[in-house]
């Protein structure tokens, strides 16, 4: 299982589904890409291989941000729609997700009674809340911090606001995810190996942190919205 994000100049799709190749060794039992542009955003995902996935990718959407996700489910059977990305009840967020959040049900309960979920993911219910608190006036940014405060569990996110398609917001607790800086485009990889086709420069990320990732920029935040200076290493092709 892995994630994959790209925004930058170039078009997203091959890059993020050569990433997904390069993370098929770890695993997993669907695949899916979503792709984000001035219409909007797309999603693919199919259960299955990475090479079923390419199937239905739809070449002529071009598009200069994108993630993409392999699952090992954990919450729900494989299949088309448990697959990642998830979206929130109006699409205008998307998610992809590594790791199991332990209090999906009680998180559930407590606040989407009166959503009608489309999948049995944990990862739905994380996309749900952050859409409902922007409902109540919060910004994505807040939205999402508002919401990782709330878990309990592990994982690793990045996140496309339909709102903005300059922005893949990303975090993690647990799970492994680093973001990758090129110039004129940034990237997200659980490893680095998935990205290393486009840079060999990595930031290594801490749990409980947020990212905002823009072609141009990374800004790392702790929960609280205080920034943190981290420099970037070289990853070596050993792999
Ligand atoms: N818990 C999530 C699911 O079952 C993510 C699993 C994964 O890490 O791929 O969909």
């Amino acid at each position: 299982c892995g994630i994959v994000g790209y925004i930058g100049n170039n078009d997203s799709k091959e890059i993020l589904l050569k990433g997904l190749e390069k993370l098929e060794y770890r695993g997993y039992d669907s695949a899916g890409i979503a792709v984000m542009n001035d219409n909007g955003v797309h999603v693919f995902k199919e259960k299955g291989r990475i090479a079923d996935l390419r199937e239905i990718v739809d070449l002529d959407v071009s598009a200069n941000a994108g993630i993409g996700h392999t699952r090992w489910a954990t919450h729900g059977p494989p299949s088309q729609a448990n697959a990642h990305p998830h979206q929130s009840e109006s699409t205008s967020l998307t998610l992809v997700h590594n790791g199991v959040i332990e209090n999906y049900d009680i998180l559930k309960r407590e606040y989407l009674q009166d959503i009608s979920l489309k999948s049995d993911t944990d990862t739905e219910v994380i996309v749900q809340m952050i859409e409902l608190f922007v409902k109540d006036g919060l910004s994505v940014l807040e939205a999402f911090r508002k919401t990782l405060k709330l878990l309990k569990g592990s994982y690793a996110l990045a996140l496309l606001d339909e709102n903005d398609n300059e922005t893949i917001y990303v975090a993690k607790n647990k799970s492994p995810l680093l973001v990758g800086l090129g110039s004129d485009f940034n990237v997200v990889a659980s490893d680095a190996m998935a990205m290393l086709q486009v840079t060999d420069q990595y930031v290594e990320l801490m749990d409980k942190e947020i990212v905002i990732v823009t072609k141009d920029e990374v800004t790392i935040q702790t929960l609280d919205g205080d920034v943190i200076n981290r420099e970037a290493y070289t990853a070596e092709l050993d792999a």
